[in-house]
């Protein structure tokens, strides 16, 4: 299964991601994660990018387009991959038709998580990260046990810069002018599939695997 979820910053991506990872294998991708931890290391290309970031403003397509061939070309993409935060414009979509002919690849399904903006709002001011391990939490909808550290590896909860009100109108602003013509170009393509997120993520996630089951996607 080769999926790319779309949808607003705050519609739940990486959260539903991360959890079809754990219940079906597939590689989980997000262009976000991987500028992030590259800043981490000190590489050089996403430290250029680093303003941007921080800004809530996209990166260069040739970047990120660069990052997600690469990672498509090892070899645990084999078995299935989920993008998330990616395509993000349409030069990047059409740029990701092309590393996928060249790999003889190609995406089975865009799942579409339509949200609304107040809900978006809530969930972008609320978000909480780990620094290190990068698992996603809510300060409402999804505490971790003692609402200040990480679940999984214990480290101190952050609010991450493009989570800040000013920057987070921004990136709203970016995706509506950026991103949301993709909804119709994979419409025009017969891949998408459109799924209120507006929801608990337990029962999202059980939704959306009931839908590939139906298509015998997994
Ligand atoms: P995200 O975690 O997906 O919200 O991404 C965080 C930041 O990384 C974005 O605000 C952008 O600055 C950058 N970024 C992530 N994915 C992309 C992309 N596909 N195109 C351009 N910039 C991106």
């Amino acid at each position: 299964m080769n999926l790319i979820l779309l949808g607003p910053p705050g519609a739940g991506k990486g959260t539903q991601a991360d959890l079809l990872r754990k219940r079906f294998g597939w590689l989980h991708i997000s262009t976000g994660d991987i500028l992030r931890r590259a800043l981490r290391m000190g590489n050089p290309i996403a430290r250029q990018a680093q303003t941007q970031m921080d800004r809530g403003e996209l990166v260069s397509d040739e970047v990120v387009l660069s990052l997600v061939e690469s990672r498509l070309k090892e070899p645990d993409a084999a078995g299935g991959y989920i993008l998330d935060g990616f395509p993000r414009t349409s030069a990047q979509a059409q740029g990701l038709e092309a590393a996928l002919h060249r790999l003889g690849k190609q995406i089975d399904m865009v799942l579409y998580l339509d949200i609304s903006a107040p809900m978006v709002l809530s969930r972008l001011l609320g978000r909480r990260v780990c620094p290190n391990c990068e698992a996603n939490f809510h300060v409402v909808n999804r505490p971790s046990v003692d609402d200040k550290r990480c679940d999984r590896c214990g480290t101190l909860l952050v609010q991450r810069d493009d989570d800040q009100p000013e920057t987070v109108q921004r990136r709203l602003k970016i995706y509506n002018e950026q991103t949301e013509g993709l909804i119709d170009y994979y419409r025009s393509r017969e891949l998408l599939i459109r799924i209120i997120a507006d929801r608990p993520i337990d029962s999202l996630h059980e939704d959306i695997a009931s839908i590939f089951h139906q298509r015998k996607l997994a």
